[in-house]
């Protein structure tokens, strides 16, 4: 989700860049995709050639560019797609889970790789957006115990559907007391940062159990939050992880299949690409789950 500032600097584009539809029109040289076929769009371009493009780390590519600026997106009938980024969905994902593959998902699994979540791991979710709860879904089909954390009740109440064993709304209690109470003391073992808020950041590294791992996503503030003094003792991971690569679009959409992992129930608002300004006017205000566009 961009603010208006970022929204402006993109200048002239179609926005959109979690794209998933069925493929209309083949261009010249296109072998491996066809006409009908169901796909999910990896959403940066990559120069196909270099290191990083040959690792399946297009979001890396010296020349990346991605769908909604500076390339057009996905906010219209039709966007133009590289063959490459086109990754089939069976017909058992639905085009709204292919679309949260695209983004808000994948940058979630990406992250839940990371902290490789086992069989009743406890798993702290701060930030319960889109990506949270994603997040949410994800670490619970991979088996851990999930606790999510917000401030909007709109959102735990979300979170609770899609699979999370405990909320609390920072608002009203301590989360860092919340987690430990519900691990007996011991505090989570892993957590995803996706609030990107001073506070969610600061709380993360007080809730990890001796040996915990963090994986922060959530951009936002600026301020340093993280001393290492405090990851000694308790021998603590912190990470970083930026949407997915390519490669692992194709393992999640294997994933999200045999796992029967859906993130429908994040979205709270449907919207036809004809009603796009109201869909856009009701997003901004950011009492929603996920907005979506969809054609019939
Ligand atoms: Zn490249
Ligand atoms: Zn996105």
């Amino acid at each position: 989700r961009m603010n208006k500032e970022q929204a402006k600097s993109r200048g002239d584009r179609v926005p959109g860049h979690e794209p998933c539809g069925i493929i209309d029109i083949i261009g010249h040289g296109v072998k491996k995709v066809k006409e009908g076929d169901r796909v999910t769009v990896y959403h940066y371009l990559g120069c196909g050639h270099c290191d990083q493009c040959a690792s399946g780390n297009l979001m890396w590519c010296r020349e990346a560019r991605g769908y909604g600026g500076p390339v057009d997106g996905s906010h219209a009938d039709y966007v133009i797609a590289d063959e490459r980024n086109c990754v089939p969905i069976p017909d058992s994902v639905s085009f709204i889970d292919g679309a949260f593959i695209a983004c808000p998902g994948g940058t979630a699994f990406s992250s839940m790789k990371k902290l490789d979540v086992k069989a009743g791991n406890t798993v702290a979710v701060f930030g319960l957006g889109p990506v949270g709860l994603s997040g949410v879904a994800i670490a619970k089909a991979m088996g851990g115990k999930v606790i999510g954390i917000d401030i909007l009740d709109l959102r735990l109440d979300l979170a609770k559907s899609i699979g999370a064993d405990e909320v609390v709304n920072a608002k009203n209690d301590n989360p860092v007391d919340a987690i430990r109470n519900f691990t007996n003391g011991k505090g989570a073992m892993l957590a995803f940062e996706a609030s990107g808020s001073t506070q969610g950041r600061t709380d993360i590294i007080h809730s990890l159990s001796r040996g915990g791992k963090a994986v922060f996503v959530g951009v936002g503030s600026n301020e340093n939050v993280i001393n290492p003094s405090q990851i000694i003792g308790s021998q603590l991971t912190l990470m970083g992880s930026f949407v997915l690569p390519l490669w692992l679009t194709w393992e999640m959409v294997g994933f999200v299949n045999s796992q029967k992992v859906s993130f429908e129930k994040a979205v709270t608002h449907r919207f036809s690409i004809d009603d796009a300004p109201l869909a856009y006017k009701i997003f901004d205000e950011g009492q929603t789950g996920k907005a979506v566009f969809e054609w019939n």
